[in-house]
């Protein structure tokens, strides 16, 4: 089934994006199904070709393998989302100035959602909040579990959301009748567009509580002080910032926003982190450097013996492995020893003569 994009939108082999959106526009105009003379199958193949025409990869496929380049009727064909599956809006969105229709946007979403079967269900969302807290840099390392209290709106405890006393019984939505929808008619460049919409009153139950939950006055949410656990993971970085999805606020009868963590790391007075390394200074006296000597240094993990070698140089480094920042369950980095040798203290004598 080998189709003419060109020939269905009128334009030629080369014709510009900008005139294969001119043509489309001016025959979704003439064809759309909602008007009177308008012819549904005929609003398809336009809305087909456009969208292969004005999408550069396809288009080069289509020029070079002809319609079968994909299985176009996959995302067409008006089965699915009540008629106008696949349809693209992008061309709409980012549309320029010459072909004012008003606001297209709004066309092709009630298009899209209302009038031909489905209806648009705009989900509300609670904002996204955050917070900051400060960890020890031992912490950082290890990771840890930290609670703490914020303020924002959260579910209510007493009905759990739902904004309905305990025990309440439901009754008919009158703002929709129980329908759970509410349809309009607008008027617009196509012609009259009726449009169907989630009742508000009822979130598209058609029904809602006859005694409200006193807690909430019926909201479902309220601002209140909550306990958030936060897991901080091991080898976090100073200013790392964590996202809790769902921990932000809650929005009556929505989803809930996400919380953000910026989690800022103590510097530590002996150890720094260089990757998933820690480095520390010894200090060693020359003698101790020449001959060698044995160190106990308290490290994150506790108590560990070092042995320095005899004869080591001034800015050796001694290796611990495995004495580092964690880097995955069982594998961590290493403990470098950085080795300050002092040099004795040369006094200088000054002779009289
Ligand atoms: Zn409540
Ligand atoms: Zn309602």
């Amino acid at each position: 089934m080998n189709k003419d994009y060109y020939d269905i939108l009128g334009v030629n082999k080369g014709a510009s994006k900008d005139e294969i959106k001119k043509a489309f526009y001016k025959l979704a105009h003439k064809y759309h199904p909602d008007k009177k003379e308008g012819d549904e199958a005929k609003f398809k193949k336009v809305n087909e070709a456009y969208q292969v025409l004005s999408d550069d990869g396809k288009r080069s496929k289509y020029d070079q393998y002809g319609s079968g380049f994909e299985n176009v009727g996959q995302g067409y064909g008006g089965e699915q989302q009540g008629g106008f599956g696949g349809f693209d809006f992008s061309g709409f969105q980012n549309g320029n100035a010459d072909y004012d229709f008003g606001n297209l946007n709004d066309i092709f979403s009630d298009f899209f959602g209302g009038g031909m079967g489905g209806v648009r269900k705009e989900q509300k969302r609670g904002r996204d909040i955050s917070t900051e807290i400060q960890i020890s840099f031992s912490d950082s390392i290890f990771g840890i579990n930290r609670k703490v209290l914020i303020t924002k709106t959260s579910n209510c405890l007493t009905c759990h959301g739902s904004g309905a006393k305990t025990g309440s019984k439901m009754e008919t939505c009158k703002h929709c009748n129980g329908q759970g929808q509410i349809r309009e008619s607008k008027r617009t460049i196509f012609g009259n567009i009726s449009n169907t919409k989630i009742c508000e009153t009822c979130a598209g139950i058609g029904e809602i509580p006859k005694e409200i939950c006193e807690t909430c006055r019926g909201k479902g949410v309220l601002r209140r002080e909550e306990e958030v656990s936060i897991i901080i993971p091991a080898g976090i970085r100073n200013g790392e910032m964590i996202r809790m999805t769902g921990y932000g606020e809650a929005v009556s009868k929505g989803t809930t926003g996400d919380l953000y963590v910026k989690i800022n790391v103590t510097p530590h007075a002996v150890f720094k982190r260089d990757g998933s390394d820690l480095v520390m200074n010894l200090n060693l006296k020359l003698s101790e450097a020449l001959l060698g000597t044995e160190y106990t240094i308290q490290t994150l993990d506790g108590e560990i013996k070092v042995t320095i070698p005899e004869g080591v140089s001034i800015n050796e480094i001694l290796r611990v492995r495995g004495k580092g920042v964690p880097v995955s369950k069982n594998k961590r980095g290493d403990l470098l020893i950085k080795l300050n040798i002092k040099l004795p203290f040369q006094k200088i004598s000054v002779a009289i003569f």
